[in-house]
């Protein structure tokens, strides 16, 4: 025998066995009791939570042999052929199909005939705020006049698309998401039916991951029963679902109480040395600080919908964080999960998130900066103590060696970088011309099709193409901070590897910010307020051959503490 899915055997049969929807069955098995079914009904909500099982209990009752019946007997051929879908009086038409629309308009011309076998003919219409408008004008033709002994049952997990004509004449019910408690009761019944064995945590875990849909909960403990040996463990749900472990959370957690921030590190190191993973991580420390949160507003009797979170725990955490720190922190770890997205460096996002949590100040500021910001800023105050450096070594020169000698020299000279920025880079007349658009694309094409390279492919896609010359490839950016992380060597290099390839010619691959991001007037690149004295980086020029050892070594070591470098001035004229 073909095996059947858990969550297809196990629809729910009659109203009794909805879980989760009691507002919902307990209307409309009165109606069907007192024989007032209307003709047409709105199921919304999210999706598993029994919208489609809901309606073709509700055409099983109507056309059972023992009915109309709020309890079909689902032997009766009427209610067998329901349950297959074979039946010639109940309808499903699946409106995010290419037929929807002519399914709508078959509809019009077969509706007005009596029902085939049974008392009424059921019309269902999944995701109906799929149809087009043109179905949705057929349709509400139908519902305008609708003939007698037909119910239509429209269900949409996206109400607000439902054209408010067609809502109006609708009698409409919201199905809920379901709670994690009334999913794991589900689920320990389904598997006790099943021969199936899982410890109570593992159900638990299930139910609490399927957030509010059975149907996702019973496709996982699906997946779990074929993938365990003999009894389902959380342990063996955590590992097929790539899930953090609680013990990981709890001692993160703690860390971060006791505002210990090697413990966080530590940790982290751990946790990726188990090869769990960071976003996962994220994910299950934001829903644990909101159960601490909820808890510490409403106390015991929240019922917090998360299993996961022991009374005791939740008790020591809502005694040792304020309650003005939840927001930011869940907030801060937000974030951090929305860089993780492009970033190349999730661990250093994950530990400066966490690192931020440790301290109580940073976290209760109103408004936490991303943490890429904070990583930006970090980056600055680098600079501004390197910068300190080099102006103490160039300081430390005797005062008698020339601070600059002439040009002419033709000996090496330093050129040092004094702002956050690149110096500006000579630009060449540039035009855009058809082959630079082809090049753009292919780059664009080729960078998306490597995944490697998505965070490259993350920040270049938001830059515009804006000309190039036989030398360079000019990129503008609307985002300061995109900018700046195209421009920074790794990125570039793969960038410029890139155009090599496509062009087949040494490309240097200029990036720019928009004007309209920048305040009026400076047309040159922005200018850090550590830079006040030297608006624009200049080459200093120093006559190595001058100088005393120690001076020269000073120098070389300030050289490379700014990425600076030696350049050689052109020959005498
Ligand atoms: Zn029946």
């Amino acid at each position: 025998m073909a095996y059947v899915a858990l969550y297809r055997k196990w629809r729910p049969g009659s109203f009794r066995d909805l879980v989760g929807q009691e507002h919902i069955s307990h209307t409309l098995a009165h109606a069907i009791e007192t024989g007032h079914v209307g003709h047409a009904y709105l199921f919304s909500g999210p999706r598993g939570t029994g919208k489609t099982s809901t309606a073709k209990i509700l055409a099983k009752a109507l056309n059972c042999e023992q009915g109309p019946t709020p309890a079909p007997c689902n032997v009766c051929e009427s209610c067998r052929r329901v349950n297959d879908g074979t039946s010639m009086d109940v309808f499903e038409i699946d409106a995010a199909s290419n037929r929807g629309i002519d399914e709508i308009r078959d509809l019009r011309e077969t509706v007005k005939f009596a029902p085939a076998a049974g008392r009424w003919k059921v019309y269902i219409i999944d995701e109906v705020h799929m149809l087009t408008s043109e179905a949705f004008n057929a349709l509400l033709k139908t519902l305008e006049e609708p003939p007698a002994q037909v119910v239509f049952i429209l269900a949409t997990t996206e109400v607000h698309k439902v054209p408010a004509t067609i809502q109006s004449r609708c009698q409409r019910y919201d199905f809920k998401r379901i709670t994690a408690a009334d999913i794991e009761g589900r689920l320990q019944y389904v598997a006790g039916e099943s021969g199936i064995q899982a410890e109570p945590d593992a159900l638990a875990l299930i139910a609490h991951q399927a957030d509010g849909g059975m149907r996702d909960a019973l496709s996982i403990l699906d997946q779990c029963a074929a993938l365990s040996d003999e009894i389902i463990t959380a342990e063996r749900v955590r590992d097929i679902l790539g899930l953090v472990g609680r013990d990981w959370v709890v001692r993160l957690l703690r860390a971060i109480a006791a505002q210990d921030a090697a413990a966080v590190l530590t940790t982290i190191a751990d946790l990726l040395q188990a090869g769990k993973d960071l976003r996962q991580l994220l994910g299950s420390l934001i829903r644990e600080l909101r159960a601490v949160m909820v808890y510490q507003a409403a106390g015991p009797l929240s019922g917090v919908d998360s299993f996961e979170s022991s009374q005791e725990f939740l008790e020591e955490m809502a005694g040792v964080f304020s309650p003005e720190r939840f927001l930011p922190m869940i907030r801060c770890l937000h974030d951090a999960l929305q860089e993780l997205k492009w970033t190349s460096e999730p661990r250093i996002t994950v530990e400066t998130a966490l690192l931020t949590l440790c301290r109580p100040e940073a976290a209760a500021a109103p408004l936490q900066p991303p943490a890429a910001a904070a990583a930006d800023a970090a980056r600055l105050t680098q600079l501004e103590t390197r910068l300190a450096q080099v102006a103490a070594a160039l300081a430390a020169l005797p005062k008698t060696a020339p601070a600059a000698v002439p040009v002419s020299t033709a000996r090496p000279v330093l050129r040092a970088a004094m702002s956050a920025e690149k110096p500006a880079e000579e630009t060449l007349p540039v035009a855009v011309t058809e082959e630079g658009k082809q090049i753009w694309q292919k780059l664009l094409a080729n960078l998306r099709a490597q995944p490697d390279k998505g965070p490259v492919y993350a920040c270049i896609s938001k830059g515009r193409f804006c000309g190039m010359n036989e030398r360079q490839f000019l990129i503008e950016f609307s985002s300061r901070f995109l900018k700046l992380r195209t421009d920074r060597d790794d990125y570039r290099m793969i960038l410029e590897g890139e155009l090599m390839q496509i062009s087949g010619q040494p490309l240097q691959l200029v990036c720019s910010l928009a004007a309209s991001d920048e305040p009026p007037a400076p047309p040159r690149p922005p200018v850090k307020k550590t830079a006040k004295k030297s608006p624009a980086p200049q080459p200093i020029q120093v006559d190595m051959s001058q100088l005393p050892p120690q001076a020269q070594q000073n120098l070389e070591k300030a050289v490379s503490i700014l990425d600076g470098d030696f350049i050689t001035p052109p020959s005498d004229s």
